[in-house]
């Protein structure tokens, strides 16, 4: 029988943990031959809680589920760590300055980055959620100075998901009718969902759909769904989110499918004048265990601005960390 992979998530007693464990445990992400060993980490005050979620997920018998840990120390709980979902983080609360916010999780990213220098698998990979998640993934990737950077990604899959199935509904097609969809930037309301090279059945996104739907429609309902789905819920966007999580390790591991990419934000390399440093969406394709930005596409003027506002949202938050001195 195959080893266990150890899966250490954070946030394990928060509203993305509860609607990602399960699925985890399930198989869905690395798939029904790998047996689970997950390590969970909380805040001391949310440990009882994760010890409730550990006991439903015993109570679901799934074969593959090897083990639970759950911890609030980080060199414990990225000790050994295959995959790491870093889902825990603190959130933006009314009237608060971004300064504030991005000191808030370098207290919470910092330590987290070194724990996983110190402690993690060889071959571990990072997936961080918790907002600001690019800028998150920064922090942790400069305090892991001997785990290649590579390794250190931040959530897009889900705004990928949201406009797959914004493109799919105005053209009457399926969403596994789409090919060659790309969110630039940072995960935030700058984001930027491309269609441009997208095609539906073949044929070129832009050729079914019209300009000001893109402008006025498309954009928009991609960058600010989270906030349609609260008020429509009343709270946020958990389940999409989980999601959206086990499909971005699910390609990673596995890879993506002939013929197409996805959207991952990932530590670039001065493709497409992203600074090199900078964790940004782009479009990738995943193969043995690897990403790799889709080199050559043609950007065109309004791609380019588009592009560019959400880069240098990106490198004021870099600038900002550094000047907090998180880094
Ligand atoms: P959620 O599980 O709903 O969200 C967790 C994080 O994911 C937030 O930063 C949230 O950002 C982010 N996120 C990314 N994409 C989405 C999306 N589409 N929809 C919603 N959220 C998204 O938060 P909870 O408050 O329920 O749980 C957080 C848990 O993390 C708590 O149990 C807390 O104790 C724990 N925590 C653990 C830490 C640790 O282990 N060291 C550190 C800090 C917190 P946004 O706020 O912008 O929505």
């Amino acid at each position: 029988a195959q080893a266990p992979a150890v899966v250490t998530v954070t946030g394990a007693a928060g509203q993305i943990g509860y609607a990602l464990l399960f699925r985890i445990v399930s198989g869905a992400m690395l798939g029904h031959g790998t047996p689970i060993r997950l390590r969970l980490l909380e805040v001391p005050q949310a440990v009882k809680a994760a010890e409730g979620t550990a006991m439903e997920l015993d109570d679901c018998a799934f074969p593959l589920l090897a083990g639970i840990d759950i911890f609030d120390d980080a060199r414990a709980a990225f000790e050994g760590a295959n995959v790491a979902l870093l889902v825990g983080a603190r959130p933006r609360s009314a009237g608060m300055e971004r300064g504030d916010l991005l000191s808030a999780n370098g207290g919470i990213f910092k330590p987290q980055g070194e724990a996983i220098n110190a402690g993690a698998a060889d071959d571990v990979k990072v997936l961080v959620v918790g907002n600001p998640a690019n800028t998150n993934a920064y922090i942790a990737a400069q305090h892991a100075p001997d785990v290649p950077r590579e390794r250190f990604t931040a959530m897009t899959r889900l705004d990928h998901n949201r406009a797959l199935a914004q493109l799919a509904a105005r053209t009457g097609s399926h969403v596994d009718d789409i090919r060659h969809l790309t969110i630039w930037g940072n995960h935030s309301a700058t984001q930027y969902p491309d269609l441009t090279h997208a095609t539906v059945r073949g044929v070129p996104a832009t050729s079914l759909v019209d300009p000001a739907w893109v402008q006025d429609t498309f954009i928009p309902t991609v960058a600010r769904r989270g906030a349609a789905i609260i008020e429509a819920r009343g709270s946020s966007s958990a389940a999409s989110a989980a999601n959206a999580a086990i499909d971005h390790v699910h390609t990673w591991v596995k890879g993506t499918r002939d013929g197409d990419w996805t959207s991952a934000a990932i530590v670039s390399d001065g493709s497409y004048g992203v600074p090199e440093g900078l964790v940004s969406s782009f479009p990738v394709t995943a193969s043995g265990g690897e990403w790799s930005i889709v080199q050559g596409l043609e950007i065109d003027a309004a791609s380019r601005a588009r592009i560019d506002a959400s880069v240098s949202e990106l490198v004021e938050e870099r600038d900002a960390v550094h000047a907090l001195g998180l880094v």
